[in-house]
C-alpha cells in the first residue's frame, strides 16, 4: 500500500458554490428549514466542515409534497407533453456535461473518492439522463384481445409524487438513477440524498432550474434518515418510495408504507456477492480484476466481490499475487487521483474496524491490510485494504455486509461445491464467475441466485441493462425498460362495442 501526499486546488465555481448559504430546493425557490436547523456535512480526507445544511422535518416534507402534488395535477400530469419532458432531460444532461469538474470536486470533498473516479460517476448520470430522455416518448400501454366482443387496451400512467431517497456511496449517480425514470414516466419528486453527501444534489437543483423545468416537478430536501427520510416514508401523499441504501433501512421503508398509506417501495439494498474463480479461467485477466472487484470506492459499494471463492488448485496462486496487487494500490486524499480514497466517516470506518477485529477474533485469517492509516492521513478516515482468508463459510465477516475495504477468500473444490456456499447468502444482489468454459459458466448464472450475473468481468453497468437484487438485496428493477415499470402504474380500459 502506497500513500500519495500532493493536492490540487479547487476551480473557482466549485469554491464560490462552498461558500455559499445552503438552501433547499421546492417550488423552484432556495429554501430554509422551517426551524432553520442545519447539519454539517464534512471532508472525509481530513474531517473538516465543509458547510451546513439544512434539516427538513415533517413540516418541511409536507410543505415539499403539497407543492409537487400541485405540480403534479396542475402543470406536469396533463400540460406537458412526453417530448417536452424529453426535451428537458436531454437538457439536463447537457448542463452536467458542461459542469462535470465542478460536479467531480464536490463528489471527491464530500464523499472522498478520487476525482477521476468521480467523473465516472458523472459521466454515468449522463448517460441515465439521456438514455430516459429517449424513453420519455415511448411509454405506451396495449391492446389486449379478450374473450367477448370488447376493446380493452391498457394506459401507462405516472404514479403522481415520488420520494428518492439515496446513499453517500455514489451521490450523483443513484440520485439520477432514480430521477430520470421517474421524470421520464412524468412523475413529480422529492430527492433526499444522504446526509453525508448532500452537495452535488444541491448543485444539481441549480441546473434543474436552469434546464427550465417547471416550479414543483423536482424538489431537493435535505437531512438525515431521522427526521427527514423517515417523514417522507411515513407521508400519506407520496406515491411511491424509490430507496437505495441498508437492508436494515429498507425494512423500516416497507413497515413505514404499511402503516401509512401502502405507497409502492422499491428497494436497491445491501449485498455480499460471490465471485466465483474457477482453475480454468483466464488468470490474468482475473488478477487484473481482482483487486478493483474487491477495493473499488474504498470498498464502499454494493455489489462487490467481497466473498471470493478460488478453486483450490490455483488458491495459492491467485492469492500471492492478489496480496502484491492490493500492496500496490495508492490511497490518499482524493484530490490526489489515488486508486482509494478515504472511507465515508469516522462511524463507517469504525464500523469495518470492529468487523476486522470480530474475523481475527472468530478465527479467521488476517493475510493482508487492516490498519486505519496514519501519518499524514490520520486526520481523515483511510484505510489498508484488507484480505482475510477462511475456511468458515459461518464467520460474521463471510456472512454480513461489512461495506468496506475487506474480503474474505476461501477454497471450493468444485462447481457443485461452490454454488451451494455461494447461495447461503440473505443477500443476492450481484454474482461473478471465471471460466474460460462458457458452457460452465452458464449453468452457473442459472444456478446462482444472483439479480445480476457478470461472466469473465465485473462491475459491468449500463442504462440500458436492468440492474436489482434478489432475496434481501432488494426488489424491483432499476435502469432499463425495467425502471418504467416503477414508476408507472398500468390502468385497463374495457369498452363494450
Ligand atoms: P442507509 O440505509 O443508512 O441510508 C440510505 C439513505 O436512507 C440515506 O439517505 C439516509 O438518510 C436514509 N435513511 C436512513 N434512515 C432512514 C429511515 N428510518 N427512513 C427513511 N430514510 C432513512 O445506507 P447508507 O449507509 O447510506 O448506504 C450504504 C448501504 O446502501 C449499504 O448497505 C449498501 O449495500 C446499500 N447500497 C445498495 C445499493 C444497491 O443498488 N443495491 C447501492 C448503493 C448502496
Amino acid at each position: 500500500m502506497k500513500v500519495k501526499t500532493s493536492h490540487i486546488a479547487l476551480t473557482e465555481k466549485t469554491t464560490t458554490f462552498l461558500t455559499s448559504t445552503k438552501k433547499m430546493l421546492v417550488n423552484n425557490q432556495w429554501i430554509e428549514s422551517e426551524a432553520k436547523k442545519t447539519f454539517d456535512t464534512l471532508n472525509p480526507a481530513n474531517g473538516n466542515v465543509l458547510t451546513k445544511i439544512p434539516i427538513a422535518d415533517e413540516n418541511d416534507v409536507d410543505n415539499a409534497v403539497v407543492i409537487a402534488r400541485n405540480a403534479f395535477d396542475l402543470i406536469w400530469k396533463d400540460g406537458i407533453k412526453p417530448a417536452e419532458r424529453s426535451d428537458l432531460l436531454w437538457k439536463l444532461a447537457t448542463l452536467i456535461e458542461r459542469d462535470i469538474k465542478i460536479f467531480m470536486e464536490l463528489e471527491t470533498l464530500d464523499n472522498g473518492k478520487p476525482l477521476e473516479k468521480a467523473k465516472y460517476d458523472v459521466l454515468g448520470a449522463i448517460n441515465h439522463l439521456k438514455y430516459y430522455a429517449g424513453w420519455a416518448t415511448k411509454i405506451e400501454g396495449t391492446t389486449i384481445p379478450t374473450h367477448s366482443n370488447k376493446l380493452v387496451y391498457t394506459k401507462k400512467e405516472p404514479l403522481g409524487v415520488v420520494g428518492l431517497i439515496v446513499p453517500w456511496n455514489f451521490p450523483l449517480m443513484i440520485a439520477i438513477w432514480k430521477l430520470a425514470p421517474a421524470l421520464a414516466c412524468g412523475n413529480c419528486c422529492i430527492l433526499k440524498p444522504a446526509e453525508q453527501t448532500p452537495l452535488t444534489a444541491l448543485y444539481l437543483g441549480k441546473l434543474i432550474l436552469e434546464a427550465g423545468f417547471p416550479p414543483g416537478v423536482v424538489n431537493i430536501i435535505t437531512g438525515p434518515g431521522i427526521p427527514t427520510g423517515q417523514a417522507m416514508s411515513q407521508h400519506m401523499d407520496i406515491d411511491k418510495i424509490s430507496f437505495t441504501g441498508s437492508t436494515l433501512v429498507g425494512k423500516k421503508i416497507m413497515e413505514a408504507s404499511a402503516k401509512s398509506n401502502l405507497k409502492k417501495v422499491s428497494l436497491e439494498l445491501g449485498g455480499k456477492s460471490p465471485n466465483v474463480i474457477f482453475e480454468d479461467a483466464d488468470l490474468d485477466m482475473v488478477l487484473d480484476s481482482l483487486q478493483w472487484s474487491s477495493f473499488y470506492n474504498t470498498g464502499q459499494e454494493c455489489t462487490l466481490g467481497s466473498r471470493i471463492y478460488v478453486q483450490e488448485s490455483i488458491f495459492e496462486k491467485v492469492l500471492k499475487s492478489f496480496k502484491e496487487k492490493a500492496g500496490k494500490m495508492t490511497i490518499s486524499n482524493g484530490f490526489n487521483n489515488p486508486d482509494l480514497g478515504p472511507m465515508i466517516s469516522e462511524k463507517q470506518l469504525n464500523t469495518v474496524l470492529d468487523y476486522i477485529e470480530l474475523g481475527e477474533t472468530e478465527g479467521a485469517k488476517l493475510v493482508y491490510g487492516g490498519n486505519r492509516l496514519d501519518g499524514d492521513l490520520a486526520k481523515g478516515y483511510f484505510l489498508e485494504p484488507t484480505i482475510f482468508i477462511t475456511k468458515n463459510e459461518d464467520l460474521t465477516i463471510a456472512r454480513e455486509e461489512i461495506f468496506g475495504p475487506v474480503v474474505v477468500v476461501s477454497k471450493f473444490k468444485d462447481f457443485d461445491e461452490v454454488i451451494k456456499k455461494a447461495n447461503t447468502s440473505k443477500y443476492g444482489l450481484a454474482a461473478a464467475v471465471w471460466t474460460k468454459d462458457l458452457s460452465k459458466a452458464h449453468r452457473f448464472a442459472n444456478a446462482i441466485d444472483a439479480g445480476t450475473v457478470w461472466i469473465n468481468g465485473y462491475d459491468l453497468f449500463d442504462a440500458a441493462v436492468p440492474f436489482g437484487g434478489f432475496k434481501q438485496s432488494g426488489n424491483g428493477k432499476e435502469m432499463g425498460k425495467s425502471a418504467i415499470d416503477l414508476y408507472t402504474k398500468e390502468k385497463a380500459v374495457w369498452t363494450v362495442l
